[in-house]
């Protein structure tokens, strides 16, 4: 076989990433073994809560626990670190987030409280001299109201900064748009140019587009921008698991890639440059979703990027009236939400996946898209033996109670999203009523019935703060301590439960239980260190947690002591 240039760069850009997961004695690199002392520790093994008060890993691996002092039994060799009391977790883990798009929140002029046209053109010069590699800068949340001229603002005021980049800020409600006149230029858009149905363009006394774009009109300016880069996907998902370690994150589950996000983060991986663990799930409408199903199951070396699921939708959400009930809603007579694909369609795309080995999760809200991708796993599984892929319903919000034992007799998951809970808690019951509730959010009933319940957040749906999503599971309150007692508190988890659907279930729901997910000999060494016990504190002030460190293979990846404090 002639190998050419090309397999060669390959080759040894494989055998780069692989350094990173080969142990000590194979790469010839030194053995470090460290011992951080003077710990709360905290782990969930076989469903119960194990405590520690030191630990011991060699370079990425765990060695052992101790549950007593350890002071005299260390060796100079060995690394020690002093806690100081610290609590210590297993490295959390989002089963269920949107890695791309909390990376462009993030890389998004914020314009929120602005006070002034000018003000809110200084904010967005100053985001640039942060951001020079983008070719356009685009931002959210400036709302005229607000300023002293109460009027639109113009691309004039943009333009004296920004004579050839384009720049497209969004009004605060996402119902308005302020360009330049190189975005302008770029859409193609002059005076001669008409608002569609359903929008328009302000324009200057003379008639002229003055920048700003109503509602439908906004397409105008936003079909223009071009999709990402292979490489500007690079950047966005490496800013993104940045700040989610920081959040005490260590993993999290990517729920529906396309091929390029795909393409990008085996580049990432490739260069040792994944902040976090990533499980991706390979979108079921991706053009090259049938070749990446025919390449099968794909996991890094490095341990820092696995695909082998699909994502696959099978109805909308309850706050928009997508989602796909039984009975009509509650509070819209005749409607039932809508499925977003036939049965037939369904099962094709679940059988594909299963055929060629993925791990199928599939995103249901209403009872009826539940009642549906259950009975199809039900089919499927048997069909396809499959039962050990252990395919997941993402969401499963609610659920008629016939269905709730159906997820451990199938071995199905439930990757549910605690903070969706008290996000939703009175849109939903507006929705569905007081019988309905009651299959709804419906951790308790699920967990009684031995389901495993996989913990996520759904970000940027919601915050990607894993102590937000351990706080709604364990108070079933919103921040502000509402409803008193918590929201139908039958269905809160203790704070084992929580701490285990963050941990230990998640890796399951991944088929990674066996390294991470836990501290435990032999596992990873992915750990954060906190500022408060979870266990023993009060449940009320679990989402005010600060992580003080995130650390990943025994690397510690984030330390607040060398970051600038920013806000959740
Ligand atoms: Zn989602």
């Amino acid at each position: 076989m002639k190998i050419t240039t090309r397999h060669w760069l390959l080759k040894s850009a494989i055998l780069l990433s692989l350094s990173a997961s080969l142990s000590a004695a194979e790469t010839g690199e030194t053995k470090q073994t460290t011992v951080i002392k003077n710990l709360k520790g905290y782990t969930v093994n076989q469903g119960e809560l194990v405590t520690f008060n030191a630990i011991q890993f060699t370079n990425n691996k765990i060695d052992k626990l101790f549950t007593t002092q350890v002071s005299e039994q260390l060796t100079k060799e060995i690394r020690v670190i002093d806690a100081g009391g610290k609590t210590m977790l297993p490295g959390l883990i989002d089963a269920h987030g949107h890695v791309l798009g909390w990376g462009l929140n993030l890389m998004r002029t914020n314009l929120r409280g602005s006070r002034s046209e000018d003000e809110a053109v200084t904010r967005t010069i100053e985001f640039r001299t942060h951001n020079p590699e983008l070719s356009w800068i685009q931002g959210r949340g400036w709302n005229q109201v607000l300023w002293p001229t109460q009027t639109f603002p113009t691309a004039a005021t943009l333009d004296k900064h920004f004579p050839n980049t384009p720049v497209w800020l969004r009004r605060v409600d996402g119902h308005a748009g302020w360009a330049n006149t190189a975005a302008m230029k770029l859409a193609n858009i002059d005076r001669d140019t008409q608002a569609p149905e359903g929008g328009e363009i302000v324009r200057t006394k003379t008639g002229e587009p003055s920048g700003v774009f109503i509602d439908n009109a906004m397409s105008l300016i936003s079909r223009a921008i071009p999709a990402l880069s292979v490489a500007e996907q690079e950047t966005v998902l490496k800013t993104a698991m940045t700040d989610l370690a920081r959040l005490g994150l260590t993993s999290v589950h990517d729920a529906g890639v396309g091929s390029d996000t795909v393409t990008a983060y085996k580049n990432l991986a490739d260069k040792n440059e994944m902040p976090v663990r990533v499980y991706a799930m390979v979108a079921v409408g991706d053009p090259h979703f049938s070749a990446i199903m025919a390449k099968g199951p794909y996991h890094h070396a490095s341990g820092m990027l696995d695909l082998s699921s699909v994502k696959i939708s099978s109805d909308g959400a309850l706050g928009s009236r997508g989602a796909a009930l039984i009975e009509d809603y509650s509070d819209l007579h005749g409607h039932k939400g809508l499925l977003l694909h036939s049965d037939k369609q369904l099962k094709k795309y679940m059988l594909t996946a299963m055929q060629a080995g993925f791990q199928v999760n599939t995103h249901a809200i209403g009872d009826h898209a539940n009642k549906l991708v259950l009975d199809a796993y039900e089919d499927l599984i048997q069909e396809t033996n499959t039962k050990a892929l252990r395919h997941r319903v993402e969401h499963a919000q609610v659920l008629r109670l016939d269905d709730i034992p159906r997820f451990a007799e199938l071995g199905v998951i439930a990757s549910m999203q605690a903070t969706h809970a008290t996000s939703d808690k009175n849109m939903a019951e507006d929705r569905i009523g007081p019988n309905r509730i009651k299959g709804a959010y419906a951790w308790h009933k699920l967990l009684q019935a031995n389901a495993v319940i996989a913990a996520g957040s759904d970000f940027p749906v919601e915050s990607a703060n894993p102590f937000f999503g351990l706080h709604a599971s364990v108070t079933r309150q919103a921040h502000n301590n509402q409803p008193a007692n918590g929201w139908y508190p039958d269905e809160k988890m203790t704070v084992t439960q929580a701490l285990n659907s963050f941990t230990v279930a998640a890796a399951y729901s991944a088929h990674q239980e066996h390294s991470i997910g836990q501290l435990a000999p032999g596992m990873k060494a992915d750990f954060i260190l906190i500022d408060q016990d979870l266990v023993k504190g009060n449940p009320q002030m679990i989402w005010q947690t600060q992580v003080l460190e995130t650390w990943i293979n025994g690397i510690k990846v984030f330390d607040i002591a060398s970051q600038p404090t920013k806000n959740l």
